[in-house]
């Protein structure tokens, strides 16, 4: 692709008009003549599953494939917390407008305006499509949909189903699936895995599947193919992700020409449950509806430090003035409510500088005695109650807590075994979403014809940072709102080109390639196991290449990771035969994209001498800690391009434009 000049397709026009001129002026396929085109999609969680439903009610014929026994276990059943729409029922001075640049501002003016314009745009569509769906979203005492806040807001937009608001969505999503899987216009293939993409004359026409439970190594072919598959934060082995999130669908299209962009763009979540030693295999996330409610604070003094490590003091006995609530102290306007990226990176702050709370120092505390104080008073007033004791107002605050969060106070007293409505949490950063993966343009095209990506695997409207609870509207505002159209306007050349055959030669390749790596793994019968060189990945990627990276981390970082990956392809061992289920085999595969992608990871952290939202180089910050943005040398997105080993890869760059908002720099104070 030499000369290749990356071209987003905004089109032309004022930035509110540009979603409705365009959608005015596309092709359309006539009804009948759906019935005769073909759409792989690979992924059903969110994303996928929204896709996969809505191309399928229009029409379409759809193959929809994931790797868990059913679409209803994608990673999107975890979200908890909720999804952000513009609906304003508050009156509190939201709209479309606000919610695009809440979403700009957020993601530190590294998003394309007219993205994130369009999903604004059609944040309020999503929750009416789930509302008519019966997904049971939490409502007021008017019987109004309820809303709470997320970081980085001045409003309240967040719709949630307490908190449960992902598996809610999903199965809404999942019923509409179900409905057209019973008609025959979606052909579910559970239990079967992408590993490979099938380009015939220049356009994406089917993908590579293995049947993980028999082995077979399947030809699926298509018009299009959308990739749905989800993030990659597990490319940092602990992290709040499930633990089959790979990056290998996405892995698989760059390498057969699709650009990657902005793989360092990570999202480290603050409230996490802390790290309980080293033979963890996944973090468990506290929702951050929990800082709506929630104080975080660690002890001024060290001398209560130590006595809280050591055991002789509880956190309840540490008066109000000896802590150091130390979100409302440096954030004042946004408090406990900063952005994700900003409390992140203040509590490694103080636990670096020896405040942590828990035995290895990393942790601080998320405290709810305030808000059940409050809401006891209020539930006391409204009960007539008032010489209420201090116990009985407790009582009545505890059971307001418990209606809002219970089920996540639930979750943690069952992973911590302490109580936290009567002790406060203890929590701290962890990989969460990736901002980064699979470039697409306004069409959510990538740079292979044909070849679609949305949901958290494509590389997000969110730039560089992304709020809370706009994971699951960027997801669904992609499937079922805007792919149904760009879609359809690409495959209106497609109506006379009849079924794609397999027996092509390009199909031939794919399957014999794939073939050659799986037995590669079941031959080598190395020393080390898959998950020896995944910890050893996530190790250098935590420490060199998380929550702040310099230059010689990442420098050492790239060298590391190309030992380990070099190591793995000598050494890695893999036990069982490949015509069979075969769990250690399927990360086999997952962990060598992780091992390319990671060094890819470095090198675009390397590459960006700036700090913008998640990304945080300790080599460009402020004199108070702050992250220092360069919006003149790099105020464009990252796509790179693949070239053999990932230091090859070629960087092209697609330069923002910030017309309808001024670029400022990102204050939370
Ligand atoms: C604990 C937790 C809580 C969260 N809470 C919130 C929240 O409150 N609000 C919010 O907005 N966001 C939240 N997020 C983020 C949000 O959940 C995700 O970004 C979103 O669900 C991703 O959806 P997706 O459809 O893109 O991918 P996923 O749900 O990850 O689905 C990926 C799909 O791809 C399939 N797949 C992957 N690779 C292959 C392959 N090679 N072959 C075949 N199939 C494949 C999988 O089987 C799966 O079906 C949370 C995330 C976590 C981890």
């Amino acid at each position: 692709m030499a000369n290749f000049k990356l071209d987003a397709k905004v089109p032309e026009g004022p930035l509110a008009d540009k979603w409705t001129s365009y959608k005015d002026k596309i092709n359309l396929v006539n009804p009948a003549n759906k019935r005769s085109i073909d759409v792989i999609v690979v992924g059903t969680g969110l994303a996928g599953g929204s896709a996969a439903a809505t191309l399928a009610e229009l029409g379409y014929n759809v193959k929809a494939f994931c790797y868990q026994d059913s679409p209803r276990r994608a990673h999107s059943i975890a979200a908890q917390g909720g999804i952000n729409a513009a609906k304003n029922y508050q009156g509190d001075g939201d709209s479309n407008y606000r919610l695009f640049y809440d979403t700009v501002k957020g993601g530190d003016y590294r998003s394309r305006e007219a993205n994130v314009h369009r999903l604004a745009e059609v944040s309020g569509n999503i929750i009416d499509q789930c509302v008519a769906q019966g997904v049971p979203f939490a409502r007021d005492y008017g019987g109004l949909l309820d809303n709470r806040s997320f970081g980085g807001v001045l409003v309240s937009r967040t719709f949630y189903a307490k908190g449960q608001t992902g598996q809610q969505l999903l199965l809404g999503a999942y019923s509409a699936m179900n409905r057209q899987i019973a008609r025959g216009k979606i052909q579910m293939y559970n239990r079967h895995e992408m590993l490979d993409l099938v380009i015939v004359g220049g356009k994406a026409r089917g993908i590579i599947a293995r049947n993980l439970i028999t082995g077979e190594i399947e030809r699926h072919s298509a018009h299009a193919v959308v990739i749905a598959s989800g993030g990659y934060g597990n490319v940092y082995f602990l992290s709040t992700n499930a633990m089959g999130s790979n990056v290998t669908a996405g892995w698989k299209i760059h390498k057969k020409g699709a650009f990657f962009a902005n793989p360092c763009y990570t999202q480290i979540h603050p409230t996490c449950i802390p790290r309980s030693g080293d033979y963890q295999s996944k973090l468990t996330l506290m929702s951050e509806s929990l800082r709506n409610d929630g104080r975080i604070w660690v002890p001024k003094n060290m001398d209560d430090v130590m006595a809280i490590r050591e055991g002789r003091l509880k956190p309840t006995e540490i008066a109000e003035e000896n802590r150091d609530y130390y979100l409302e102290r440096r954030y004042p306007a946004f408090g406990n409510l900063v952005p994700r990226d900003v409390a992140s990176r203040a509590a490694k702050e103080r636990c670096d500088a020896g405040y942590g709370v828990n035995k290895t120092g990393e942790a601080v505390y998320l405290d709810f005695k305030a808000a059940i104080e409050r809401y006891g008073k209020e539930q006391a007033m409204i009960h007539g109650l008032k010489d209420a004791s201090l116990e009985k107002i407790i009582d009545l605050g505890t059971e307001v807590i418990r209606s809002k969060y219970g089920n996540l106070f639930q979750m943690y007293e069952k992973i911590v075994d302490e109580d936290p409505y009567t002790t406060p949490m203890m929590i701290y950063p962890a990989t969460h979403y990736t901002m980064g993966g699979i470039w697409v343009d306004y069409n959510l095209m990538t740079t292979i014809p044909g070849c679609y990506a949305i949901g958290e695997a494509n590389f997000s409207d969110h730039g560089a940072n992304r709020l809370g609870a706009s994971a699951l509207m960027q997801g669904l505002a992609d499937g079922y709102f805007v792919l149904p159209y760009t879609i359809g306007h690409y495959l209106s050349d497609d109506i006379r080109t009849g079924p794609i055959p397999t027996d092509s030669p390009e199909f031939e390749a794919a399957e014999n390639s794939v073939k050659e790596k799986l037995d590669f793994f079941v031959n080598n019968k190395g020393t080390h196991s898959v998950d020896y060189y995944h910890k050893k990945l996530g190790k250098i990627m935590w420490d060199k290449v998380g929550m702040a990276r310099s230059k010689e981390g990442l420098t050492e970082a790239i060298a590391e990771i190309k030992a380990i990956r070099k190591d793995f392809w000598k050494n890695v061992s893999v036990p069982g035969d490949s015509n069979d289920l075969n769990p250690e085999l399927e990360k086999a595969t997952r962990v060598a994209d992780f091992l390319e992608l990671g060094e890819l990871f470095a090198k675009d952290a390397l590459e960006r001498n700036e700090s913008c939202g998640g990304h945080f180089r300790e080599d460009y910050q402020t004199e108070d800690g702050e992250a220092l943005r360069d919006d003149v040398n790099y105020a464009y997105v990252a796509a790179w391009e693949y070239k053999g080993e990932p230091s090859d890869a070629v960087l092209h760059k697609e330069e923002l434009e910030f017309k309808d908002i001024e670029l400022k720099t990102r204050s939370y104070k």
